[in-house]
């Protein structure tokens, strides 16, 4: 099942994605709440978050609201099911998942992206993390909006998965277990920042990785029972139309049961953590072609979908907000 979150209306839904056409979770569950078991200070559902946070009690009954739907939708017109079924090329999508409680990065964790980056030195022996916040987080089709002249503003497309289960220690074992699902990060870099102004060499992470509009997600959040093998899926991404990185997801040093089992001998995941699984090759940093205004970049993991997004420069200005 592919999950999204799109406006209609000027209302903000969550919805079920059903070959070309998205369904409103909450609007069709109205419809069904005197057949399932929905009723509570949880329903109607505020936000992806918060379905996550149902766990498998959510996924049940989305199940049960697609079935429903299509059973409704059986020789209907569109204008006869009631406003909980539109075009999906006619809704804005918005990112799937806004407000994660923490955006999880690993750095370095393709064979191919350590070589561009380090050259022949030994692949890393523990992960290496860093973190976005909630503001860098745009969706399908907003612009990479960039707060001054970035001369050196790079791609990463990434696969991240999306936390479903709270947990503290877990087992390589049991972590397949506390995964929802997954959908696709765009890491923004701006390489300025990889030590290069600071006379010791180190790398500026906050400025590089967390600005406004730095990880672009989407299309869809996508359950992982429809995604048999993730670290088999393939990764492209392309500016202005030409490839620049294409990739599978095996060449992962650190593959997503020891991901998870690492980072939460530190913090407590949580519904709605993203962890992003690092870049393979092709970024800017080795190729030399910095993005600029107005460049198109897609990024299209196998299983998930396609994300677009377009490069912005804007003159810093004060904005109360
Ligand atoms: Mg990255």
């Amino acid at each position: 099942m592919k999950l999204a979150t799109f406006r209609q209306d000027r209302e903000v839904r969550l919805g079920i994605v059903w070959d070309a056409k998205i369904i409103d979770f909450n609007a069709a569950l109205r419809l069904l709440r005197k057949k399932v078991s929905c009723r509570g200070k949880s329903f109607p559902v505020a936000d992806m978050k918060s379905f996550l946070t149902l766990g498998g009690r959510g996924i049940k009954m989305a199940r049960q609201v697609e079935t429903w739907v299509k059973k409704q939708a059986e020789g209907k017109s569109q204008s006869a099911l009631g406003g909980f079924i539109f075009d999906l090329s006619k809704v804005k999508l918005l990112p799937p998942l806004s407000n994660p409680p923490k955006i999880i990065c690993l750095a370095r964790n393709y064979v191919s992206h350590v070589r561009e980056v380090i050259g022949d030195a030994s692949l890393p022996q523990d992960l290496l993390i860093f973190m976005k916040p909630a503001t860098a987080i745009i969706g399908p089709g907003d612009s990479i909006t960039v707060p001054h002249e970035c001369r050196e503003l790079d791609h990463e497309i990434e696969l991240a998965l999306v936390i479903g289960q709270k947990g503290r220690y877990i087992p390589k074992e049991k972590a397949m277990d506390h995964v929802a699902g997954y959908t696709i990060l765009n890491d923004i870099s701006d390489r300025e920042y990889v030590g290069k102004k600071d006379p010791g060499r180190m790398i500026n992470w906050f400025f590089m990785k967390a600005p406004d509009a730095f990880a672009p997600l989407g299309p869809y959040l996508v359950l992982k029972d429809e995604i048999k093998d993730p670290h088999g899926l393939r990764l492209r991404l392309w500016v202005n139309g030409e490839l620049r990185q294409d990739s599978l997801g095996e060449e992962m040093i650190f593959k997503i049961p020891e991901i998870i089992a690492r980072t939460s001998q530190f913090i407590t995941l949580e519904p709605g953590d993203i962890l992003s699984t690092g870049t393979p090759t092709g970024t800017s940093f080795s190729t030399k072609q910095y993005l600029k205004a107005g460049d198109v970049i897609d990024c299209e993991i196998e299983g998930i979908g396609r994300l677009r997004n377009i490069v912005k420069v804007e003159k810093p200005m004060y904005r109360k907000q």
